[in-house]
């Protein structure tokens, strides 16, 4: 408060108090801030706006504002400022591989009767790439559960229509609404299950554990459908071999690599869990002898939703979010999910666990 009573109450000395302050919050402010000059050319600008524009370009201080920026809607937006004083806000894209966009205001103002104009960069390419990502998530959401939906209402349609009487084909146009309306369950849960994840709304229990054992109980759980795929399930772990993680969040990882690996492995073919250590890390690995993935999907298959061919995994039960879950619980072990491919010969996901 004494600060502040000084500063207006001798406008001299506010001024000689208000001008370091000023300097020093420009210069921890995120946002970029150039100011010109009549001449367009730039009078001032802080430790932001060096980091975007001036890297390329070297100070900015003296150049024209044309040199640093080149976009006619932001030169005429300052010109608009400088001659007209008026304000205005408008969106700049800066090109390149470091893509970024920002939203500009720009406003004329007026030092030591000299006139110039003003522009602050708030920086929303982050912004926007989170909306992208959920209008993608929504619209997916929507596809997903519209397909099986689509299904449902068919067939409860066609057995109003009489197919309730043939007694041929009515239990198996049950069980086709049947299956569908499972799908849509899966698929809740699973975007429930991701979502609740993503939110940080999980505490990990992490504990030594023995990775031996849980991969039988991963084997055991998933020997059915094993059988009904004729894989062979091969634990290939040490005996006493321990891991230092939150058993549920493993079994629920393993759980969902070997599900995988059963599903797109070929017939007769099997799937390892193996055990390494590399340095600090210790690797848990899930090899199938399945159809492998090529270099294209290879980038994409943790994205949610990603499939390399949707309608086959649909018909398999799949959601698409697996291995989506499976990348969140890795890294908030502090982890990491990868995968090793060769087309036709099979996949290993690795998942890479810290040391206690
Ligand atoms: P899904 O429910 O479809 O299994 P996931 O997120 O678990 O969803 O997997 C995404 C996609 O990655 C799968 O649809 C499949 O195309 C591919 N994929 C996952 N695991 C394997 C594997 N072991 N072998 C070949 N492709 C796989």
């Amino acid at each position: 408060m004494s600060l502040l009573t000084t500063w207006f109450s001798n406008k001299e000395s506010a001024e000689k108090t208000s001008r370091p302050i000023l300097s020093e919050i420009l210069k921890t402010m995120r946002e970029s801030v150039i100011v010109v000059g009549e001449d367009t050319r730039i009078l001032a600008s802080n430790a932001a706006a060096y980091n975007t524009f001036g890297r390329r370009n070297g100070a900015l201080e003296d150049k024209r504002l044309s040199e640093v920026v080149r976009d006619l809607t932001l030169h005429e937006a300052f010109r608009k400022a400088l001659k007209e004083d008026e304000s205005s806000d408008i969106e700049l894209e800066i090109p390149g591989v470091e893509r970024r966009k920002y939203d500009v205001h720009i406003a004329p103002i007026e030092f030591d009767k000299t006139k110039g104009a003003i522009g602050i960069f708030y920086d929303i390419t982050q912004i926007e790439r989170l909306e992208r990502v959920r209008q993608e998530f929504l619209s997916n959401v929507s596809h997903e559960l519209r397909t099986p939906l689509t299904s449902i209402l068919a067939f409860v349609e066609t057995l109003e229509d009489g197919a309730i009487n043939d007694e041929e084909n009515n239990q198996r146009f049950l069980g086709v609404i049947r299956k569908n309306a499972q799908r849509m369950h899966h698929l809740i849960d699973d975007i429930l299950e991701l979502s609740f994840i993503e939110s940080g709304g999980i505490t990990l229990n992490p504990k030594s554990v023995n990775l031996h054992s849980l991969t039988e109980e991963v084997f055991t759980n998933l020997s059915g459908k094993a059988k009904e795929f004729r894989i062979k399930l091969k634990n290939e772990v040490p005996k006493e071999t321990f891991v230092f993680a939150d058993s549920v969040r493993l079994d629920q990882m393993l759980t969902n690599l070997v599900d995988n690996a059963v599903k797109f492995n070929t017939k007769t073919g099997s799937v390892t869990v193996g055990f390494a250590q590399n340095g600090e890390k210790n690797i848990i690995s899930v090899a199938d002898t399945g159809e492998g993935i090529s270099a294209e999907h290879l980038q994409r298959i943790f994205e949610r939703f990603y499939r390399t061919d949707r309608a086959r995994s649909r018909e398999i039960g799949g959601t698409g979010l697996g291995l989506a879950i499976v990348k969140h619980l890795a890294r908030l072990h502090g982890g990491e999910v990868s995968v090793n491919s060769v087309l036709g010969k099979g996949s290993t996901f690795s998942i890479e666990l810290p040391q206690e």
